[in-house]
């Protein structure tokens, strides 16, 4: 493959804030790639801002020129651009471009955008129900995400178990006039007036309820994002989950610990801060929950040598990290552990499916998405395809 002609632009997110887009021209056509962020971001991924984009795509397309005429044969040869870039772009347009050379040079060699990372696994979708935390703008629960996913492995069998738990939910939020006025936060979860405990109970009621109409495996997920709250050497609630509203390190991990029994939890993700390693590795030993490592871990491979011992699961979220070699290694590196791999979207997302082509390509176990709203149900319908496919 060889590329004709090659920029960068700006372009708005789901979150009404500028990010970066690349579009490569080759004989096979155009091929976009586009970068999300995240609003609850950990001091250890790559932040990119939305100031400041303009200056730097002007910089970044002049080293996008000497690109015109490369050739391209493998996905290694994505790996090496991504080795040769200045530091300056890796974040935002890195992985812009990552994107879009992936669709180039797959659309090249006649096959689907998955198949370059080698796999061909059955990711389910993993989707946020109700949201908190800085995605509803600290106005409803401190627990940032309120998930469901299932244990079947059909993804049609997935979805019609989601669906009737989020049309449960959505019936039982319509009762409650007062703290629900329709809205949703940035991913598309219901965003409310409940307090933690009331939406934890409202959700466990909507996946009672499904899994008595559809007998199917329906469990609970919830991304705590707890480093969101956390200052001082507390956690700061607004709606507190015991009998106070700052509760220490011991007494945070001890709260949730007590949600994961109450409650059922399956997949609890940053239930204590991000430099609370014990915290993670003493919620997985006491209690039957997968605890997932977002914040703690943010796709490098040096966080998670760190703390794979504490963990059972990991995000991936190749824009932590800016270059899908990194991704892939980090990938590779969670195998090694046993670490169940979750592919995540973003709060600020752009329309690109491609996640879920990289959650099927490295084998993910769960695509993390909203269940609504154009740019997360895009990828939805993209692994949808992937399952029809028979990829
Ligand atoms: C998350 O914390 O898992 C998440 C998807 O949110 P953000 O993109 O804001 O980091
Ligand atoms: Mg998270």
């Amino acid at each position: 493959m060889e590329i004709k002609d090659i920029r960068a632009r700006k372009i708005l997110n789901s979150n009404s804030a500028f990010t970066a887009e690349v579009i490569i021209k080759t004989d096979k056509g155009v091929f976009r790639g586009s970068s999300p962020r995240g609003t609850s971001n950990s001091k250890y991924e790559i932040t990119d801002t939305a100031s400041g984009l303009s200056d730097l795509l002007k910089k970044f397309n002049d080293h996008l020129n000497g690109l015109k005429a490369k050739r391209l044969g493998y996905k290694e040869d994505i790996f090496d651009i991504e080795r040769a870039l200045d530091e300056k772009f890796i974040g935002g347009p890195s992985i812009a471009l990552s994107y879009a050379l992936v669709y180039a040079l797959s659309a090249d060699l006649s096959i689907q955008p998955h198949m370059l990372f080698g796999g061909n696994g059955r990711p389910l979708p993993l989707c946020k129900m109700l949201g908190g935390g800085l995605h509803s703008y600290s106005l409803g629960m401190d627990i940032q995400e309120l998930l469901v996913t299932t244990l079947n492995d059909s993804i049609d069998e997935s979805l019609r178990g989601t669906l009737e738990v989020y049309n449960n939910v959505k019936a039982l939020l319509k009762e409650d006039s007062t703290r629900f006025f329709g809205g949703v936060d940035l991913e598309g979860g219901f965003a409310t007036r409940l307090g933690n405990y009331d939406a934890l109970k409202l959700l466990k009621k909507a996946i009672d309820r499904a899994i008595s109409k559809t007998e199917l495996d329906i469990r609970m997920g919830m991304d705590i994002a707890a480093s969101t709250f956390f200052k001082d050497g507390k956690y700061h609630y607004r709606y507190p989950l015991g009998d106070k509203n700052e509760v220490t390190r011991e007494e945070q991990t001890e709260l949730m610990e007590r949600l994961v029994d109450e409650f059922d939890v399956y997949i609890m993700e940053d239930p204590v801060d991000q430099d609370f390693k014990d915290g993670y590795a003493k919620i997985k030993k006491a209690t039957k929950a997968i605890v997932v490592g977002d914040d703690i871990t943010s796709t490098r491979t040096d966080r998670l040598e760190l703390a794979h011992d504490a963990l059972g699961g990991t995000l991936i979220k190749p824009n932590q990290v800016g270059l899908l070699y990194k991704m892939e290694e980090y990938s590779e590196l969670a195998d090694r552990y046993g670490i169940t791999k979750i592919v995540s979207h973003r709060s600020e997302e752009t329309n690109s499916p491609i996640i879920a082509d990289i959650g099927v390509g490295i084998n993910a176990k769960y695509l993390k998405i909203g269940i609504n709203r154009g740019e997360r149900t895009e990828k939805l319908n993209r692994l949808m395809e992937l399952y029809s496919d028979g990829v």
